[in-house]
């Protein structure tokens, strides 16, 4: 009796794994062609022609907007601060070859 047990045991964990290995494949080749993304805010499924990639769900457009202007400003002060940066470095560096 359980040596039955133990070859039905078997084949169930072979199936499984057939059936595993099969859908990880099809998994593979439905993710070689995007369908569709998520919305960067609540994770709904948008489509893939959405940009910004978020739904239409006004609280996330809301949000979007909020965390594109501090993108921006963010951006803004980055530029400011490389452009500082690299003005402190070269500027000196110019003047030397210049003068
Ligand atoms: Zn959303």
């Amino acid at each position: 009796m359980a040596k039955g047990f133990d070859s039905l045991k078997k084949q169930i964990t072979e199936t499984a794994d057939k059936l595993a290995t099969s859908s990880s494949k099809v998994r593979k080749k439905m993710t070689g062609v995007p369908a569709h993304k998520h919305c960067r805010m609540c994770q709904t499924t948008i489509p893939m022609k959405a940009d910004p990639a978020i739904c239409k769900a006004e609280a996330c457009d809301a949000k979007w907007a909020k965390e594109e202007k501090s993108r921006k400003s963010l951006k803004m002060w980055m530029t400011i601060f490389i452009g500082f940066f690299a003005f402190a470095f070269i500027g000196p560096i110019l003047q030397n070859l210049v003068f």
